[in-house]
């Protein structure tokens, strides 16, 4: 017999950062708008460690069926530094025939198919079975940014990190030209393509929901939404903020039980997400800066970038702090090679800043934890995510000349450090990201913002699985 709830299927992309928005999306789904959610994991490998972690806790919640398709390995068919975009792209283009014979099983067929930036190639399977698409993105602003990119396209001569002016979106704030997501850094690149055509798909889907809420990003979606020549028709809905939940404890990290015995909010955490690396001589800097500043912390350290990687050390990360650093902040702080518990760590009351790459599911972890940042932007969108959070916001820091740029001097490091942690600026930024708890988490609550949201388009889900 044919269940009154309507069925979803979400379709998350390899990567951690995708997982655990996606699979938090689809707890709400089923949780607080009684959907039926199947949800396709794609890998591009053996699960990393993140990843099989967040599998196993969605598993345990038996909100969602999981289904696990085969790993795509396309080595043979890409260069080694094929970049993230144009990869992830093609990973998703493989799987269209393994998702369309999945989907087809499914009876009755699903209403609608969400997938997040990277999938947009499965789209078209979407239209095959007659069922509404939906693109699930992080954060607003870059979304502003793709969704214009076609227009840009035509009007802007040279590359736009050339150009001497912010780059202008409707109804948005300007983009500086040094802040430009990485795909379009280089015009001339096949990445550049891909992004383009990633925004001509979410113009063409039933709609975008941005893991976001109105009142963290009101003039951006308001612009998204009026300016419809600029941005497209499709509806935008802000679902989130949308973290991971907290599941039940595999087992307690020793960090946790360290972090207990730690004065409240006097940590500082230092985490660059599942991809994030510095160089060699970023390391000795971030090091020494820590060892100046002489505030406790929790730093979650990768082997440095692949061209710094010395034929001694490999990838001992260890190896490459400065000789005796460990034992000398033996009694400050813990130094981490391993994945680490990040949002039981930002929620943990001993944690009282971050430094952070900036990914967008470690800023609303440490919105949502009441903890101000250092912005450390690396990659992807995280430029534009930083300067939103540091000059729109108001709850983070940033170094003068951008990490990406050349290297943070230490007295700078120490100097952010010490704002944060103890001087009247973290303060006053600590005030603001409290303020940003509060209202990220009644948008989430019945009748906020982001569960109205959800209530629209699961109606809207429900209107047209009426009229099939
Ligand atoms: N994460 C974690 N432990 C780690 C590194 C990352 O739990 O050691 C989690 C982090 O809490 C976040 C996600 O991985 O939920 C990273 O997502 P984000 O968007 O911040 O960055 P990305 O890795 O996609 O660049």
């Amino acid at each position: 017999m044919e269940s009154s709830n309507p069925h979803a299927v979400i379709v998350s992309s390899p990567g951690v950062g995708h997982l655990v928005r996606d699979i938090e999306l689809g707890n709400r789904l089923v949780a607080d708008h009684n959907f039926r959610v199947t949800f396709f994991v794609v890998l591009e490998d053996q699960a990393t460690v993140g990843e099989s972690q967040l599998i196993q806790s969605a598993k345990a919640q038996k909100l969602l069926d999981i289904v696990q398709l085969p790993p795509v390995d396309l080595s043979g068919q890409l260069q080694p530094n094929t970049p993230t975009f144009t990869r992830l792209t093609a990973v998703m283009r493989e799987i269209s025939e393994t998702l369309r014979s999945a989907i087809s099983a499914l009876k009755p067929t699903p209403i609608a198919l969400v997938v997040d930036i990277f999938g947009t190639p499965v789209l078209d399977v979407a239209d095959e079975f007659h069922m509404l698409k939906y693109v699930f993105v992080s954060s607003a602003w870059p979304l502003a940014l793709m969704l214009y990119a076609p227009i840009l396209d035509k009007e802007v001569e040279g590359e736009y990190v050339d150009q001497k002016e912010p780059i202008k979106l409707p109804g948005c704030m300007p983009v500086r030209p040094q802040d430009v997501v990485s795909p379009m850094m280089d015009r001339t690149k096949q990445e550049y393509h891909s992004f383009l055509q990633v925004g001509s798909k979410i113009r063409k889907s039933d709609g975008v929901l941005v893991n976001t809420w109105e009142d963290l990003d009101a003039a951006t979606l308001n612009a998204m939404r009026s300016e419809e020549e600029s941005y497209g028709s499709a509806p935008i809905y802000a679902v989130g903020p949308l973290i991971r939940s907290v599941g039940p404890p595999a087992s307690r990290s020793q960090l946790l039980d360290w972090l207990d015995e730690q004065p409240v909010e006097s940590v500082l955490y230092i985490a660059f997400g599942s991809l994030g690396v510095l160089s060699a001589q970023q390391i000795t800097e971030l090091a020494s800066g820590l060892e100046l500043s002489q505030q406790r912390f929790i730093w979650v350290l990768h082997p440095p970038s692949k061209k710094d990687v010395s034929a001694d050390r490999g990838d001992n990360a260890l190896a490459y702090l400065p000789d005796g650093f460990l034992e000398r902040t033996h009694n400050l702080g813990l130094v981490v090679t391993q994945w680490a518990p990040q949002s039981d760590i930002l929620r943990h009351p001993s944690t009282g800043g971050f430094l952070s790459h900036c990914g967008w599911n470690s800023s609303l972890e440490s919105i949502l934890s009441g903890v101000p940042i250092i912005a450390w932007p690396l990659y992807a969108e995280q430029k534009m995510n930083a300067t939103m959070l540091a000059e729109e916001v108001g709850v983070a820091v940033r170094p003068k000349v951008a990490p990406t740029k050349g290297v943070v001097g230490r007295e700078e490091i120490e100097m952010m450090v010490r704002k944060v942690m103890e001087g009247q600026e973290g303060k006053a930024m600590r005030g603001r990201v409290r303020e940003l708890k509060i209202s990220g988490e009644k948008a989430l609550t019945e009748g906020g913002s982001s569960f109205t949201a959800v209530s629209q388009l699961a109606k809207q889900c429900v209107m047209n699985s009426s009229q099939r």
